[in-house]
């Protein structure tokens, strides 16, 4: 089966190693594994609560984790300030898409998360390598027409895609994205959906929390499933989601 065989032949990006993060006296993550190969799309599913969001605050830097380890590649990243993280190559999307309204959809497109100073984007304008891939970025995710509109005017489902090819402009390791469904028109799901499998073509590496099941299943070549902060299952979607213990743990409460 194809999946297994990406799954076997390629390398590690990120591999998470017994994760446990308590606040005080909850156990958010108690003891999370996980490992997102090269070039894959891995789906990280769980009901309310199974930790999903801790998990990506822990790899990000957000959360200094109680125990456990991080790897990007080779090197061990646990523990590390966020903007390190990023300039390492982990690049986030977050569920709430987080941009500049008052800037172009252009602009958003340099002016990522550590920097607000409108004159950086004036600097990174300049770049005629940079100004090539935002605007190759910007067509792949189908905002072109818009490039030159306010990023607040866009609707939900446009300021997500926006917010993927933002994240893709450093050209990362891994793009980490906090349901990027969420929110969206229905009629925008498809468009977010093929945006992202387009950009895997192109040898971006995914790591996607999603809500939706369906989603889940077009997308992922692996999955993994948390419940109560622990690895519940994991494999191919297929696999994966027909599992009896998670339908329990969706839909059993
Ligand atoms: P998910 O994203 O899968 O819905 P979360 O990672 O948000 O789950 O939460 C996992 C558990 O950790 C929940 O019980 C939640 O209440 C708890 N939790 C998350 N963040 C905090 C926090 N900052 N302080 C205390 N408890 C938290
Ligand atoms: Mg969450």
């Amino acid at each position: 089966m194809m999946t297994e065989t990406k799954r076997v032949n390629s390398k590690s990006v990120l591999e998470i190693d017994s994760l446990r993060k308590e606040f005080t006296g909850v156990a958010a993550l108690d003891g999370v594994s996980l490992e997102i190969k090269n070039k894959e799309i891995v789906g990280i599913i769980g009901p309310n609560g199974a930790g999903k969001s801790t998990l990506f605050n822990c790899v990000m830097g957000v959360y200094e984790p109680t125990d456990g380890e991080v790897h990007l590649g080779e090197t061990d990243i646990t523990g590390e300030f966020t903007s390190r993280i990023v300039r390492r190559g982990i690049s986030r999307a977050f569920q709430q898409a987080r941009v500049f309204p008052g800037l172009t959809v252009r602009e958003n497109m340099l002016a990522n998360q550590d920097h607000e100073d409108e004159n950086v984007v004036r600097t990174l304008f300049s770049n005629a390598e940079m100004t090539d891939r935002m605007n190759d970025l910007i067509r792949q995710v189908g905002l072109w027409d818009l490039r030159d509109r306010k990023a607040g005017e866009l609707s939900t489902g446009q300021k997500k895609l926006l917010t993927i090819a933002a994240a893709l402009m450093q050209d990362p390791e891994i793009v980490m994205l906090d349901e990027p469904t969420a929110g969206v028109n229905p009629n925008l799901i498809d468009d977010i959906i093929n945006t992202i499998v387009d950009l895997n073509h192109d040898g971006a590496t995914f790591c996607i929390i999603e809500h939706d099941m369906d989603v889940i299943h077009t997308l992922s070549d692996y999955v993994y499933v948390l419940n109560n902060g622990t690895n519940l299952t994991e494999g191919p979607p297929e696999v994966a989601l027909d599992n009896p213990d998670v339908l329990e743990a969706y839909f059993g409460e």
